[in-house]
């Protein structure tokens, strides 16, 4: 038996016989990617050496991208993103309430202000029709949030973005392999961002990429991640030379090699782990399908979905519960649900700094109410997926009767 397969086993034992704890995500690491690091570690370079051009190549095979630069950590992603064309105190940013704080928080971080439209109840994601009465003439752009790994409507977005001359930014954070009419998230938007934080489709530990077509932004990228300096320690090493000149003020978010030669390694098994995510959610889908109360997101024709999160919405009819008494339920039973997201404006910072209040984007407010993130990763044990099917199915049947 390998380490790897023992060290799991172990995991599913408990000392008083309660059954194991499911996380909602969960990391996928073999013995192929431990050796991977361990050779980036035997190696001549423990940071910006050959693993992480090579990782930023392969990405950029997968996503059909031009350019991928490969930086610290999602959050870093978006920053580069936001630097790269040019946000500024006095512009807007257009973003979707029901994401992580970190979408808005790169806009602020540039002194911008990110203005929320609301979302399709449906679906979670951003609603064109919402976003065309937010654009003033401080709009610099758009970021779309591929939420769950569901692609936004890139034809509208693409439409609108057209029409007023602004630039169209993924947070694909959720979406790696996800497509939307055949086309790969990555090359949908202007500049795309993915996040490699250990509960994402691949993981490096903490890291993180940006898509693109346009060679320009992707070299001002590479500064911004490295203080704003116009070459790094192995270019100038190669050419044997001291002399470097910072143009832009920049900041260390630069990825190691160590991480990146696990990035390369995780990202060869991301396609099989795409279809393992898309089985899940099939399970669940028909699982729940007639179940009183439970209602998953609807799925948009022609698309892909890449499955970082399951969310159901959770309303049952004729009861005074609510999805907070389900997500105990669930954790009492050792089912590790997860609420993705409190809407951004509701947090005190936004309030505070931007004056948003409660009841100014009701449906992210409303269904933030309601939904509910389900386990669901590659690894996930068959017996697992079961115990989570009935395990709701039995809560949900209990408060409808
Ligand atoms: C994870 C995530 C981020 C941030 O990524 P980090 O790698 O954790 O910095 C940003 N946006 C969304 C939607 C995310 O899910």
């Amino acid at each position: 038996m390998s380490v790897e397969s023992k060290a799991s086993q172990e995991k599913q034992k408990s000392i008083d016989g309660t059954p194991h704890f499911i996380p909602y995500g969960r990391q996928w690491i073999d013995e192929e990617d431990i050796e991977a690091v361990v050779e980036a570690l035997r190696s001549d370079w423990l940071t910006t050496g050959p693993k992480v051009g090579e990782f930023e190549k392969e990405f950029a095979r997968f996503t059909g991208a031009r350019e991928a630069v490969a930086v610290s950590s999602g959050t870093a992603a978006l920053h580069s993103i936001m630097h790269a064309i040019g946000v500024s105190p006095v512009d807007e940013v257009i973003v979707p309430p029901i994401t992580f704080v970190a979408t808005a928080n790169a806009v602020v971080f540039q002194g911008g202000k990110p203005v929320f439209a609301d979302v399709d109840p449906e679906t979670l994601l951003i609603d064109p029709e919402e976003i065309k009465s937010k654009i003033t003439p401080r709009t610099k752009a758009i970021i779309a949030v591929d939420y769950a790994g569901q692609p936004c409507n890139y034809d509208a977005l693409r439409a609108i973005t057209d029409r007023y001359g602004i630039t169209l930014i993924a947070d694909a954070c959720h979406a790696l392999g996800a497509k939307y009419k055949g086309e790969k998230v990555g090359v949908l938007a202007d500049l795309t961002a993915f996040s490699f934080h250990p509960v994402k489709h691949i993981t490096t530990g903490e890291g993180g990429m940006v898509t693109t077509n346009d060679t320009k932004l992707a070299d001002k990228m590479r500064r911004f991640r490295n203080h704003g300096i116009d070459s790094d320690h192995s270019q100038r090493a190669e050419l044997g030379t001291w002399y470097y000149e910072m143009a832009d003020l920049g900041y260390n978010y630069r990825i190691t090699d160590i991480q990146c030669a696990l990035g390369l390694s995780q990202l060869r098994k991301l396609p099989g782990q795409l279809i393992r995510r898309q089985e899940i959610a099939q399970q669940y889908n028909k699982a729940f399908s007639g179940i009183p109360g439970i209602r998953p997101l609807t799925l948009v024709p022609e698309v892909y979905h890449a499955y970082h999160l399951y969310v159901i919405s959770y309303c049952p009819r004729g009861s005074n519960t609510n999805r907070g008494d389900l997500f105990i339920k669930l954790h009492e039973k050792g089912v590790g649900a997860n609420i993705h997201y409190i809407p951004v404006h509701l947090h005190p910072f936004y309030q505070k700094r931007f004056g948003y209040q409660k009841g100014d984007y009701p449906k992210a407010e409303k269904a933030y109410e309601q939904i509910i993130s389900l386990p669901i990763y590659p690894r996930m044990a068959e017996r697992d997926i079961r115990r989570v099917i009935d395990t709701v199915t039995r809560i949900a049947e209990v408060y409808a009767a």
